[in-house]
């Protein structure tokens, strides 16, 4: 048997088998080992029945005494109960539309009963329980004991006939019959970063004799993924180290009096940023950055400096922004700011009029500043020569995206992206390790940090009033809703809890139409969704910032970026919906003006996670810290889009573990610093290159 054996050539696998396996991805028995379990069920020891804690699994071990099956009329289902005798006492088991069991099981069977302890009514019993007949009394998780009754149990990601008990049935076998597995992370790097030789790791993942071992296990396996991304970041940076680049010529004194003519003093932070940017685009190889920044702490300013230094070196310039909105407000904010160089930017996205004439006087370097949307990377799209590409808010674009912005250039442009989403050390590490970092630290001077509270539902009407004072001292608020419309139960259609408290959301269309009749029918109130037309979203959030209206009602669309400096309040519904780093972003639209500024978070869960992770959002000091709790709540996946990465589930939660993170790192570093091109790994090596061709696929 080898890895690449298909399924259907092995004993045992039933042709029913191999159809729901398809429905998986799973062909091989390769496909198969690395289909890895995603919780394990402790059933470890034997428990003697007159034992049995209610609401706990556990397996027993007895004899089948009595064995009933019913028919439920009002359920329409098939009930099978079991009474299991061991010398301590007896338990009834009881499995809903299982009717094989009764075929296999029979009065005086003795076997394992694996299973959670409830309580229904006023009888204890086990339900649904795992069962395996054994000949006699049998210790736990051995390769040759049982498989799904004893130790630890692993559970799989299930789908319609494919059970967990199904896969461990296949699985156990195939496990002892395998020939040795090749490595291909080198031996030196397992033994000194103590992780487990694949041929056990296999193993263990699988049937592990503990939650140790399962996790040592697991360990390896998110290592591995890790230790191919950082070889990954270390082979493109030295790449780009080696590439051709625009070299600028930078007349300083030039730039300083650029900035001094700015309505503000740069912060310190800016200008060491600035600095880092302007030391990386004077050098004959491409830059490739990340400027990491609060809202508000004052990116663009930095970007649309460095964008000016390629313009005077008559070359061009191009800002990338996830939305219409966006896109406009830098526009708005480059022209202001510099208005010496109107006529050297121009705006291009979909909605932009003239399109002929404004391609053509891109293409033939008219145009030295570029500011856009995802219009700017079509294809017709062709610049004379491009020295500069900035993205904002680069977690909201794919790699995909950034490489079509830097593809087909005779020199690879300098890449600056921007994020204001603050990204969790190990992820900086990782996901983004391929990237120079400057850090804006710090909010312009003159900003009051914003007053936020949680605001429990009975204190709404207390908020409303307080919104009302605000808003006739001249003030403008947010109203921020996690949905579009109301939701809907269909008639006669059978809802989850989740579903149904997601019906429960408050929606901006029900909201709108509640404050402009109900609540502020006196205010002028606009509504904003991402189902609106790009023209019509950048007018009213214009409008918004003219002030013509006094309560904006948005879905998430507002997220990044916009500007409003008169609005000080943020009220956020259903805030539980959304993560830390996403509250973050909404807080940071107020406080960007001279007046006191207020975050308002409404949630009706009485979940003391919920309320734990709101309260964060009151205590942590800064953005960083916010983002480090929130990777633990919620983990990495919210702040990658998940197209971002390309990386399997087992890497995206290890990127909680910074240890293992900082492993994976120094491991890839001591390879590729004596052996870059992998010439004597050569397992490693051919496994690298498929790895990179998956995570460039992305
Ligand atoms: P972000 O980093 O969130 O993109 P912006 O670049 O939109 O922030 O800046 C927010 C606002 O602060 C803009 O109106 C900008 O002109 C202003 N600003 C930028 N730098 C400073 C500064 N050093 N002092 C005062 N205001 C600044
Ligand atoms: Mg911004």
């Amino acid at each position: 048997m080898e890895l690449s054996t298909d399924l259907s050539k092995i004993n045992g696998v039933g042709p029913k088998f191999i159809k729901q396996f398809e429905k998986l991805k799973i062909k091989t028995v390769r496909d198969l080992l690395w289909y890895f379990p995603f919780r394990y069920d402790d059933f470890s020891k034997i428990v003697p029945i007159g034992e049995l804690v209610i609401n706990q699994p556990a397996t027993v071990q007895g004899y089948v005494n009595k064995i009933s099956v019913r028919w439920s009329w009002q359920k329409r289902i098939s009930i099978i109960e079991v009474l299991i005798v061991d010398d301590s006492g007896g338990i009834k088991a009881v499995w809903f539309n299982q009717p094989y069991v009764a075929k296999i099981l029979k009065v005086g069977t003795y076997a394992n009963f694996a299973g959670k302890v409830v309580q229904y009514k006023n009888e204890v019993h086990l339900s649904n329980p795992t069962y395996e007949i054994t000949s006699s009394r049998s210790s736990a998780g051995t390769m040759s004991g049982p498989k799904h009754t004893a130790g630890i149990i692993p559970i799989y990601p299930e789908t319609r006939g494919v059970t967990s008990k199904g896969i461990r049935f296949i699985l156990k076998p195939i496990l002892k019959e395998i020939d040795h597995i090749e490595d291909f992370v080198p031996l030196e790097i397992l033994k000194k970063y103590n992780l487990p030789e694949l041929n056990i790791a296999i193993k263990k993942i699988h049937f592990p004799l503990s939650h140790a071992e399962a996790e040592n296990a697991r360990k390896r396996f998110s290592f591995e993924e890790l230790f191919l991304l950082q070889l990954n970041n270390l082979k493109i940076k030295s790449r780009l180290a080696q590439e051709k680049g625009f070299s600028l010529n930078i007349d300083s004194d030039y730039l300083r009096k650029l900035t001094e003519k700015l309505p503000f003093a740069l912060t310190a932070s800016q200008k060491q940023s600035l600095q880092e940017i302007i030391s990386d685009i004077q050098r004959p190889r491409p830059m490739n950055r990340l400027l990491q920044g609060d809202v508000g702490s004052g990116k663009t300013v930095i970007a649309a400096l460095a964008a000016i230094m390629a313009l005077k070196n008559d070359k061009q310039a191009a800002f990338l922004a996830p939305t219409e909105v966006l896109a406009q407000q830098h526009f708005q904010t480059v022209t202001k700011l510099f208005p010496e160089f109107d006529h050297d930017v121009c705006l291009l996205t979909a909605a932009s009029a003239k399109k002929k004439e404004l391609l053509r006087d891109i293409e033939n370097g008219a145009f030295k500043i570029i500011i856009g949307t995802h219009a700017v990377i079509q294809k017709g799209v062709k610049f004379k020569e491009l020295a500069l590409a900035v993205v904002d808010e680069q977690h909201r674009f794919g790699v995909e995206q950034r490489a079509a912005l830097l593809r087909g250039h005779k020199i690879i442009p300098h890449f600056l992206s921007m994020s204001a989403t603050p990204i969790p050390r190990t992820l900086m590490m990782t996901v983004f390790g391929d990237l120079d970092i400057s850090l804006i630290t710090e909010l312009p001077a003159n900003r009051k940090p914003i007053t936020t509270k949680v605001v429990a539902p009975e204190n709404r009407p207390k908020a409303y009033g307080f919104i009302e004072e605000q808003i006739k001292k001249g003030r403008q608020a947010f109203v921020i809703c996690p949905r579009i419309e109301p939701g809907q139960k269909e008639e006669g259609k059978f809802i989850t809890e989740a579903q149904k408290r997601a019906l429960e959301l408050k929606s901006v269309k029900e909201e709108f139409e509640k404050l402009s009749t109900k609540i502020f029918p006196h205010f002028k109130i606009a509504m904003l969704h991402g189902k609106m037309k790009a023209v019509e979203k950048g007018k009213i959030m214009k409008d918004f910032k003219d002030k013509k209206y006094h309560l904006l009602v948005s879905t998430s669309v507002i997220e990044v970026g916009v500007d409003v400096p008169n609005a000080t309040i943020m009220m956020i519904e259903g805030a539980e919906r959304f993560g830390l780093a996403q509250l973050y972003q909404f807080r940071g639209r107020v406080g960007r003006g001279e007046h006191q500024s207020f975050c308002l978070l409404f949630t009706d869960s009485s979940s003391i996670t919920v309320q734990r992770r709101l309260d964060s959002l009151i205590t942590a000091k800064n953005g960083f810290e916010l983002a480090e709790k929130d990777l633990q709540f919620r983990g990495p996946g919210q702040f990658l889009g998940g197209s971002q990465t390309g990386l399997p589930d087992i890497a995206m939660s290890a990127l909680q573990n910074a240890e293992l993170v900082k492993s994976a790192r120094s491991a890839a570093e001591e390879i590729f610093s004596n052996d870059p091109d992998l010439k004597n790994y050569p397992l490693l090596s051919s496994r690298f290159k498929k790895f990179e061709k998956e995570i460039h696929l992305e």
